[in-house]
């Protein structure tokens, strides 16, 4: 079978080397193979090296700065920017998110390009650009300073990066906290915390309006001066191919238990897909439908019922996972913050049960609540107050074998188990390859017991 995947991006490569005895096409528009975008801001941070972020896929046809423009349903073919066509029996839409502008006068120049000081930080173009300014200090002679532009995940990783680099950096956020479409307020100012304490100023309930050539302006009459603008504020899932050829688009291009799109020849998995009411956006749900298209093309009978709810999201000392909806799940709230040491962890307990949790700083405990999340547990009376006890200092805790270790790749503490060592496991269950968080877990399992 001739499958076609557009977007050559964290999703298509989880599907491209999910894929066995088909002849793969895969188009991506930027000008690299598939890489991590997670680990963007350790390239800039200087951990990473940009070769180090590729991520592993089979031998397909990958074609890059291939941009599709326009599906021709009814030929089932695929037409490039430069009019050649791709013939497909099966396409896949895999064309992630765009970031919003954020309406502030100014960042964009006249011929509709960025201003020079004004930076996205989606890809890693974005990423290379945004060092060699840093590098060479081409913006101005004076002291290195930036501003970023929202106070969501990018900016959280974004800001600690600039911070480590030795910028003077300060942050923008017009929501009342940090993270907020993730993390309640007490979560958020610990993430505030921490950033202060690497000397970035954070301000909150602001907003910027226009960038002059005194600085960027905000609503509440401040200033900023500073040689880069980093803008992070949000995204939307990429459409617009799917609208053009007629498929049925809401937030995202609606499909259904098996990602069909409204085409049954066309799915779409990741960022730019909607399943029901849900829209993702992180790693964990992309690769989980990837790997289920997969199985799925590969001739196994499968069903998607929706993501599950978890997110762990990538910064340095700034860790955070959030399980389901904690902002809105109903029950009883456990919590516990320790903005000295730069935790906050918060479980929702309804009928003894986690239905949501948050874990901001210390992430020792997420293997067994995720574990007792996703059973569906009930717990004894003192139990949810003595899983948020623990310190990192705490005694080791041995995971059991079905408690999930790795986010992002959906791999648990048996299969981990299974494996002799880190580079195996790595190679053959993913683990350690998204986000890199649960590497010391991994490591610990293999070597020195399973410790939490
Ligand atoms: C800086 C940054 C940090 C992040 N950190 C985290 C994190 O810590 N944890 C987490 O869970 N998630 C994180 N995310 C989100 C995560 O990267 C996405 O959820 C994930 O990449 C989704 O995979 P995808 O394949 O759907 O989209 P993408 O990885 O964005 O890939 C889509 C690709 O399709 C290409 N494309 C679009 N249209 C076309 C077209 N017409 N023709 C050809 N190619 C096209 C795009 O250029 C892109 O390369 C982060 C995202 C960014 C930008």
């Amino acid at each position: 079978m001739k499958i076609v995947i557009v977007g050559a991006g964290m999703a298509a490569a989880r599907l491209a080397d999910g894929l066995e005895g088909h002849d793969v096409t895969v188009l991506g528009d930027e000008q690299h193979p598939p890489y991590n975008r997670i680990l963007l801001s350790a390239v800039l941070e200087g951990t990473h090296s940009p070769d180090s972020l590729r991520l592993p896929m089979r031998d397909v046809d990958l074609r890059v700065g291939a941009r599709a423009v326009e599906i021709h349903r009814a030929e089932q073919e695929v037409e490039l920017a430069d009019r050649t066509r791709v013939p497909y029996d099966v396409l896949v839409l895999a064309t992630g998110s765009i970031p919003s502008l954020p309406p502030i006068r100014g960042v964009v120049r006249l011929d509709g390009r960025l201003h020079e000081k004004v930076h996205a930080f989606r890809s890693l173009d974005d990423c290379l650009r945004l060092d060699a300014a840093i590098s060479t200090g081409s913006i101005t002679g004076h002291a290195r300073s930036a501003v970023v532009v929202g106070g969501g995940l990018l900016g959280l990783q974004v800001a600690r990066a600039l911070a480590v680099r030795g910028l003077t950096t300060e942050m923008v956020e017009g929501g009342d906290h940090l993270l907020r479409s993730q993390v309640d307020a007490k979560a958020g100012e610990v993430l505030a915390r921490s950033l202060k304490r690497l000397g970035t100023a954070v301000y909150t309930g602001a907003r910027a309006t226009r960038l002059t050539d005194g600085g960027l302006v905000l609503d509440n009459g401040f200033t900023l001066d500073s040689d880069l603008v980093v803008l992070t504020a949000g995204g939307r899932p990429s459409t617009a191919l799917a609208r053009r050829a007629d498929l049925e688009v809401r937030r995202g291009v609606v499909v259904d238990h098996l990602l069909r799109t409204s085409d049954p020849r066309i799915h779409a998995i990741g960022d730019c897909a909607q399943h029901g009411a849900q829209v993702t956006g992180f790693v964990p749900p992309a690769w989980e439908q990837a790997a289920l298209l997969a199985r799925h093309l590969n001739g196994e009978e499968v069903r998607y019922d929706g993501a599950r709810t978890v997110a762990r999201l990538r910064a340095t000392d700034l860790d955070v996972a959030v399980l389901g909806d904690p902002e809105r799940a109903e029950g009883e709230v456990v919590e516990m913050s320790n903005p000295v040491t730069g935790s906050h962890r918060k479980l929702v307990v309804h009928d003894g049960v986690i239905v949501a949790a948050t874990l901001v700083g210390d992430l020792s405990r997420i293997g067994l609540i995720t574990q007792h999340y996703d059973r569906g547990t009930v717990l004894g009376r003192h139990e949810a107050g003595a899983l948020l006890m623990a310190e990192r200092t705490a005694a080791p805790v041995v995971l059991p074998d079905d408690a999930e270790v790795c986010a992002c790749a959906g791999v648990s503490a048996g299969r981990i188990r299974a494996c002799s060592s880190v580079d195996e496991a790595r190679d053959t269950t993913r683990a350690t390859t998204g986000c890199g968080g649960c590497l010391s877990a991994v490591r610990d399992l293999l070597n020195e017991g399973a410790l939490v």
